[in-house]
């Protein structure tokens, strides 16, 4: 009797199954329209960071306490693709071609459509989107704009090599595509750089790792293994969450959970994120 009841909730579940699947909310991308951009943020895997990848000057019962609160160490790799009436523009790549391939595919672009890429810096999670398995470009006719200091310490790259003259190596803050600005952001990178994009009064900041995780919204001064000079590293974090937050420049991480684009608020000891509403 009990596993014939056992099998009929089997059964049943299974049943079931593709329902709560089919209804489950598709977190593969945000669609956000800013102006004449529209936004996609391309979710390429959502987990949770470890906690020992977090480091703090101060007392580790602060830091232990900052990390016990909820969703604190929330993550994702992110990309974004940027649509204007002039071109398309993808702002990093994630880390696996196959997947970015799909999401682009899940929203209709083809990877021959695609202008420009702007990396933030060279990191696997943030350039593995550009060549395939093949070892080739993934992207056919857009130009790869790099920002110099990640170009030089990171030479011996193979993109370098395969994609040849379409890489853009610049070292300016001026704008290298209309309407997109460079902002060195120094510290997780030798040559981090965000990008800065305008549109009618409002301006969306693609920040490429300013921070890994909530927690450092709520504690500016959390970093972590990853960043290559941690003094550096928070010192920017500090002056761009201010910025932001007074200037209320709409920000796209790569490592802020879904949508990964909103802006932020000042609290009494932090700051906080305020994800957009994506629509789809
Ligand atoms: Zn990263």
């Amino acid at each position: 009797m009990i596993r014939l009841f056992l099998s009929f909730m089997f059964t049943f579940l299974f049943c079931l199954s593709p329902l709560f699947s089919e209804s489950k909310e598709n977190r593969n991308f945000a669609k956000n329209i800013i102006e004449d951009i529209t936004v996609f943020s391309l979710i390429e895997s959502a987990f949770e960071h470890p906690k020992d990848l977090f480091l703090y000057p101060g007392s580790a019962k602060v830091l232990a306490s900052y990390l016990a609160k909820p969703n604190s160490t929330k993550s994702t790799v992110t990309f974004f693709l940027a649509i204007t009436p002039d071109f398309k523009i993808l702002f990093d790549t994630g880390s696996d071609p196959n997947v970015l391939l799909k999401r682009l595919n899940e929203i209709q672009i083809n990877p021959d459509q695609i202008n420009f890429v702007c990396i933030t810096h060279m990191h696997p999670d943030h350039i593995g989107g550009l060549i395939n398995a093949k070892g080739t470009a993934v992207f056919t006719n857009a130009e790869i704009f790099i920002p110099k200091r990640e170009a030089d310490f990171n030479s011996n790259n193979k993109i370098f090599e395969i994609y040849g003259d379409a890489i853009k190596i610049f070292d300016t803050n001026e704008e290298i595509i209309k309407r997109v600005k460079p902002i060195p952001a120094y510290g997780h990178t030798s040559g981090q750089t965000m990008y800065k994009m305008t549109t009618k009064g409002k301006s969306v900041l693609f920040w490429g790792d300013i921070l890994h995780a909530p927690v450092q919204f709520s504690k500016p001064d959390i970093y972590t293994h990853y960043d290559n000079n941690p003094k550096e590293t928070v010192a920017i974090r500090k002056d761009i969450l201010e910025q932001v937050s007074k200037d209320k420049t709409i920000i796209a991480g790569v490592h802020i959970a879904y949508p990964a684009l909103g802006t932020v608020s000042k609290t009494k000891d932090g700051y906080k994120f305020m994800p957009l509403a994506a629509g789809k």
